[in-house]
C-alpha cells in the first residue's frame, strides 16, 4: 500500500489557467495564516457526502448506473510516510469535462461569497476562512499538491484525473479506477504533517463531520469513525443535551449555542421527524453559512432540498434545522416538493410546534422568552400583521413596555389582570421613542386619572396594530384618536398633574382666542378646537374625525416617502396659564401671533411630524429676548 505516489497523472494535458476568482482565492488560501487549517478536511469530506446523496437520488430515478450495489460510503487514508491523506467516495464522481469545470471555477459555494467578505470588509482573510464554507479550495491551506481520479456514475463514460499545485493552472489526465465515485489525494505540506496521522483525522472527523450521514470508515478500522446517525431520527430520551448542540452548531456553524430546540417525532397523521432551532441571535455573524432561509428536508434520510421555504409561514424564517417526512414520495423533484398537498399539512404541523414551543418557553422559562422576544419579538410582530389565518394565536406571545411599566416585558393578560375593573379598552401611544412618548401629550388624561397605557416605539408596530384590533373582547385603542370617549377617572395620578391654578377664561374670550388660532393657522389645520382633556400641556394634534388613522398613516409613510400627512386639527387646553394669558392680549399683539406659531410647532415637534424642528430656533430666540425685556 505504501507504495510511492506519483504526482504527474498519465496523459496529462497541458496546463490550463485556473478562473481568475479562483486564482485569486488559492493565493489568499496558500498565504494565510488561519490556524484552523483543519477543515479543509470538513470540506472534503462534505462533497464527498454531497456526491453520495446525489448517487442516492440518481439511483431512485436512473436504472443504468456503475456499480449498482456499491455502499455509499467514504474512506480516509494516511500514508505517513508519503505524507499523504487520500479520500474516497463512492458518490457521482466526475468526467474529465465536470472536472474542468467543478474544479477549475467557483460555482455557487461559500468561497465567493468568502472572496465577497475579504474584498468589502478588508477583513483579515485568516480571521474569517473558518466560517464559510471555503470548499475544495481549501485543501490547498494544507496541500503541495492534489490529485483527483474520479469516474462518473454514467456507465458510458471513462476515468479520468485532475493535478494541481494551487498554483495559476491546473492539469487534467486518464485514470484507471474501475469503480464509481472520486479518490482525491493530499500531499500535505512540510508545516502540514501533522495531518498524516489516523488519530488527528478520527478527532478532526468527530468534531466536523460527525453527522454526516454516510458511514466514514479511516484505514483499515472496521467502525466508523462519524456518529453518522440522523439525530432527529432518535428518541429525543436518547439524545444528550451536548448532542442537540452540536448538532447545530455543524449544521449552521453559529459561534453561539442556540436558544431552544424543538425535537418534535409524530406518526401520525404524517409520519415526521423534525429537529428545530431558535437560534441566540437574528445575526449569527455576516458570515453565517446557512445563509438562505429555510428548513433542510429530507425524505428517508435522503436530503430533497436545503432550503425549503415554506416549511414554516415567513415570520418563522429564523427557525434553523431539519425535517425528514416519510410520506413525500421519493421521487418528489426539487420542483415539485412546492406543489406537493402534503408540504401543506406539513407546514401546519410544524408551524404549530414552532407556537406552542414559544408558549412554552414563555411560561416555563419567562427569562429565556424574553430574551428571545428581544432578539426577535419582531418576527412575531411581522406575523401578527400577517398572518390573516392564524396571528390570534400569536397575541399571547406579544411582550410590551408600558407607561407605568417602562422597563419591564409584559403580556396583554398581564395588562388585563392590572386594568381592574371599569376599564373597558386597552389603551397605547405609538411613537418614534419611549423618550418622546413619555411627553405626549395624548396622555395627560391618562396619566391624571390613573390608567396604564401601552407604548409602541418599534417602527414594526403599526403594521402589528393592524392584525390586532381586540383581545379577549377588549378593544386596542389609541389614546391620540381625535373621538375617543374618556373613560371615567380612576384614582388621584402623579403629583403636579393637578390642574394649573389661572384666571379662567369667560366663554367669548375662549371663542375669540380659537379663531385667533384659526386665522393664523390658516390651511395648515383642518380645525381648531378646545378640549378638556389636557391637564399639563397647552394643546396637541388630533386627527379628524374620520381621517385615516395614525398607524395607517405611520405605514403609508414608511413605504413612501413623499407621503404627505393630512392635516390635523389642534385642540387646545383652555385652563392652560399661557392660554388664559393668551386670551387677554390685544387682538394685533406681535408677541401674541409668535407664541400661536410656537404652540402650533411645539404640538407638532411632539407628535412627531415636525418636518423641520431646528427652523424653530430664530422664534425661540425672539421669545426668550421677549421674556428677559
Ligand atoms: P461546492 O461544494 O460548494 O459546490 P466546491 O469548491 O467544494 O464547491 O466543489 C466544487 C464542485 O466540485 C462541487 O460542486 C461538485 O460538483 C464537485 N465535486 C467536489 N468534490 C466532489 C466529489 N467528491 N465527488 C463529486 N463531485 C465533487
Amino acid at each position: 500500500m505504501t507504495e510511492t505516489i506519483d504526482p504527474k497523472i498519465d496523459g496529462a494535458s497541458e496546463p490550463i489557467a485556473f478562473q481568475t476568482e479562483v486564482k485569486q482565492l488559492l493565493n489568499i488560501l496558500i498565504h494565510s495564516l488561519y490556524t484552523e487549517r483543519e477543515i479543509f478536511l470538513r470540506e472534503l469530506v462534505s462533497n464527498a457526502s454531497d456526491a453520495l446523496t446525489q448517487m442516492r437520488f440518481v439511483q431512485q430515478t436512473e436504472r443504468d448506473v456503475l456499480d449498482p450495489e456499491a455502499e455509499l460510503e467514504i474512506r480516509l487514508e494516511v500514508d505517513e510516510d508519503e505524507k499523504t491523506i487520500t479520500i474516497s467516495d463512492t458518490g457521482v464522481g466526475m468526467t474529465r469535462e465536470e472536472m474542468r469545470t467543478n474544479l477549475g471555477t467557483i460555482a455557487q459555494s461559500g468561497a465567493r461569497a468568502f472572496l465577497q467578505a475579504v474584498e468589502d470588509e478588508d477583513a483579515n482573510a485568516s480571521d474569517v476562512i473558518g466560517q464559510f464554507g471555503v470548499g475544495f479550495y481549501s485543501v490547498f491551506m494544507a496541500a503541495e499538491w492534489v490529485k483527483v481520479i474520479s469516474r462518473s456514475y454514467r456507465p458510458d463514460t471513462e476515468a479520468a484525473s485532475w493535478y494541481a499545485t494551487g498554483s495559476d493552472t491546473f492539469q487534467l489526465g486518464e485514470a484507471d479506477k474501475e469503480e464509481r465515485g472520486t479518490t482525491i489525494i493530499v500531499k500535505l505540506n512540510e508545516d502540514a504533517e501533522e495531518f498524516a496521522r489516523e488519530y488527528r483525522l478520527r478527532q478532526i472527523i468527530k468534531r466536523h463531520s460527525d453527522y454526516v450521514a454516510y458511514p466514514i470508515y479511516i484505514g483499515d478500522d472496521e467502525e466508523q469513525a462519524n456518529r453518522q446517525k440522523a439525530i432527529w431520527r432518535q428518541r429525543a430520551q436518547e439524545v444528550e443535551a451536548e448532542e442537540y448542540v452540536d448538532f447545530y452548531k455543524q449544521l449552521t456553524l453559529d459561534f453561539q449555542d442556540p436558544l431552544a430546540h424543538i425535537h418534535f417525532v409524530a406518526d401520525a397523521p404524517l409520519k415526521i421527524f423534525a429537529l428545530m432551532y431558535f437560534p441566540a441571535k437574528v445575526d449569527r455573524g455576516m458570515f453565517m453559512l446557512r445563509e438562505e432561509d429555510g428548513l433542510k428536508l429530507y425524505t428517508r434520510k435522503i436530503l430533497i432540498e436545503e432550503y425549503t421555504k415554506n416549511l414554516l409561514p415567513p415570520y418563522y424564517r429564523f427557525v434553523q434545522g431539519v425535517v425528514d417526512a416519510e410520506d413525500l414520495p421519493l421521487n418528489v423533484s426539487r420542483e415539485n416538493v412546492q406543489a406537493n398537498a402534503l408540504m401543506e399539512k406539513l407546514k401546519k404541523i410544524l408551524t404549530n410546534q414552532v407556537t406552542r414551543k414559544l408558549e412554552m418557553m414563555a411560561k416555563k422559562d419567562p427569562e429565556d422568552y424574553i430574551t428571545f422576544w428581544e432578539e426577535f419579538g419582531q418576527f412575531i410582530k411581522e406575523g401578527v400583521a400577517s398572518d390573516d389565518a392564524d396571528r390570534e394565536k400569536l397575541y399571547p406571545l406579544l411582550r410590551f413596555h408600558s407607561t407605568t411599566h417602562p422597563a419591564k416585558w409584559f403580556s396583554l393578560v398581564d395588562y388585563i389582570e392590572r386594568m381592574g375593573t371599569g376599564q373597558e379598552k386597552i389603551y397605547y401611544i405609538l411613537g418614534d421613542d419611549s423618550r418622546s412618548v413619555s411627553r405626549s401629550p395624548h396622555l395627560d388624561y391618562f396619566r391624571a386619572n390613573g390608567y396604564e397605557v401601552l407604548t409602541l416605539t418599534d417602527p414594526v408596530d403599526s403594521f402589528m396594530l393592524m392584525g390586532l384590533r381586540e383581545y379577549q373582547d377588549f378593544e386596542i385603542q389609541n389614546v391620540a384618536a381625535g373621538d375617543l370617549e374618556l373613560p371615567v377617572p380612576k384614582e388621584a395620578g402623579e403629583e403636579g398633574d393637578a390642574e394649573p391654578e389661572a384666571e379662567t377664561l369667560s366663554e367669548g374670550e375662549v371663542d375669540a382666542l380659537v379663531e385667533r388660532f384659526k386665522t393664523a393657522l390658516g390651511e395648515r389645520v383642518s380645525d381648531v378646537r378646545i378640549t378638556e382633556r389636557l391637564t399639563s400641556s397647552v394643546a396637541r394634534m388630533v386627527d379628524p374625525d374620520g381621517a385615516m388613522g395614525q398607524e395607517m398613516q405611520r405605514v403609508y409613510r414608511m413605504m413612501d416617502r413623499d407621503f404627505q400627512v393630512p392635516a390635523k386639527v389642534l385642540e387646545l387646553n383652555p385652563q392652560h396659564p399661557i392660554l388664559s394669558k393668551l386670551g387677554a392680549l390685544p387682538k394685533d399683539d406681535a408677541l401674541a401671533q409668535t407664541i400661536i406659531e410656537q404652540i402650533y410647532e411645539s404640538a407638532l415637534l411632539i407628535e412627531g411630524v415636525h418636518p423641520d424642528p431646528a427652523g424653530m430656533i430664530p422664534r425661540i430666540q425672539e421669545l426668550m429676548e421677549a421674556a428677559l425685556e
